[in-house]
């Protein structure tokens, strides 16, 4: 019996390994598609913000803080849980949740928002005149025919 045999395998073996595909992800050269509803982190868009308060009043981790006054919007990351009740309860739709992570903060930071300019007007509505009184067809009360 020749070592040959018991070689054979193994250089095969090894000649696979060195020609096949990584079997691992060039991580942060190439990263993975975030699966669909995954939870990454809270965005904000300050423009149509109106500051009415609700999303700090519902966060249940008070992560949110909103001046009115200032008009500033604040989210402190590392509080957040991302139970998204501050993305379904803005009416004006000014927070999304975005499936990519957070950006690795190196310590606790509060991150700020201030709107700059006058807030958007509210949105046109529709007025609807009532309808004319002398339009509508006049009824004597004399108007009783007779048999
Ligand atoms: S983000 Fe939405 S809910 Fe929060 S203060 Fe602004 S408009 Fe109100
Ligand atoms: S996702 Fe939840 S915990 Fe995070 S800021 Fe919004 S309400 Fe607060």
């Amino acid at each position: 019996m020749s070592w040959s045999w018991s070689i054979q395998p193994i250089s095969s073996l090894v000649t696979r390994s060195a020609l096949a595909k990584p079997a691992t992800r060039p991580y942060p050269v190439e990263r993975r598609t975030p699966y669909a509803r995954t939870r990454g982190h809270i965005e904000f868009r300050i423009d149509d913000c109106n500051f009415c308060t609700i999303c700090a009043h519902k966060c249940p981790t008070l992560a949110i803080q909103v001046n009115k006054q200032d008009k500033t919007w604040a989210i402190d990351h590392s509080r957040c849980i991302l139970c998204g009740i501050c993305v379904e309860d803005c009416r004006e739709g000014c927070i999304t949740l975005s499936p990519l992570p957070c950006p690795p903060m190196r310590a606790k930071e509060v991150l700020s928002f201030r709107q700059e300019h006058a807030p958007p007007p509210p949105r046109e509505t529709v007025a609807v005149e009532p309808p004319s009184r002398t339009s509508e067809p006049r009824r004597s009360d004399n108007s009783v025919s007779s048999p």
